[in-house]
């Protein structure tokens, strides 16, 4: 099963996208993550990627699709994925499709969280985040302890593109360059909408109701 998790930047995508692999045991493929991890970790890759994603701007394309056909290749991938932050313009939905032909695969589903403006720049005002990945608000959100995460005791931190002044370039972005691949995969039929301004909880439920419903209509699982 192949389901991508389209949203805003701070829609829910990253937490929710980790839930719905989590229950239909795939892998949850963030190039997010996987910029962060080789920005961490000090690679290549991680220089090239560092420059626009502090900036608040998109990678190019060529290295993105590069790093995500990487992943998509390895075994664990077979039975399907969870994509989260990919594809986020119309030549990586494109090459996405092409790379699914090609083994006879395709999108089940995309998932589109939808929260407003105003709600984007609030969360990321106020988001921490943990090295696990779990993701806190520090006032509708916050850790039981202040700056631990509840999970693993890890340190939180705030992300360096998690300002206001980049969270607005990453909203343009995601409206110019990734909304319009809602409108292809409407076209297909693929497209479940979710009101991403409830708390996770309910979000995951209304998220794994809609795979439910479309799994039982289509056979899969
Ligand atoms: P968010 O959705 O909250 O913005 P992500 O972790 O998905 O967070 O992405 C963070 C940044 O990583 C983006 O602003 C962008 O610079 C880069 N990035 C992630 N995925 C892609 C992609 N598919 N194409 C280009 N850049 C990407
Ligand atoms: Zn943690």
């Amino acid at each position: 099963m192949i389901v991508i998790m389209l949203g805003a930047p701070a829609s829910g995508k990253g937490t929710q996208s980790v839930i719905v692999a989590q229950r239909l045991k795939v892998p949850h493929i963030s190039t997010g993550d996987i910029f962060r991890w080789n920005i961490a970790n000090n690679t290549a890759v991680g220089e090239e990627a560092k420059k626009y994603i502090d900036k608040g701007i998109l990678v190019p394309d060529e290295l993105t699709i590069r790093i995500l056909k990487e992943r998509i290749e390895k075994e664990d991938c077979e039975r399907g994925f969870v994509l989260d932050g990919f594809p986020r313009t119309i030549n990586q939905q494109q090459s996405l499709d092409r790379m699914l032909t090609e083994c006879n695969k395709s999108i089940n589903m995309a998932i589109n969280l939808s929260v407003t403006d105003d709600e984007v720049i609030r969360r990321i005002s106020g988001r921490r985040m943990c090295k696990c990945g779990k993701a806190y608000h520090i006032v509708t959100y916050p850790p039981k302890t202040p700056g631990i995460c509840d999970l693993c005791n890890g340190e939180l931190y705030t992300r360096k593109d998690d300002t206001v002044e980049v969270a607005n370039t990453r909203l343009e972005a995601y409206k110019l360059q990734t909304e319009p691949i809602l409108a292809v995969y409407r076209e297909r039929g693929i497209v479940v909408d979710i009101d991403g301004h409830k708390p996770q909880e309910q979000v995951a439920e209304d998220v794994w109701k809609e795979i439910l419903k479309y799994s039982e209509k289509h056979g899969w699982m």
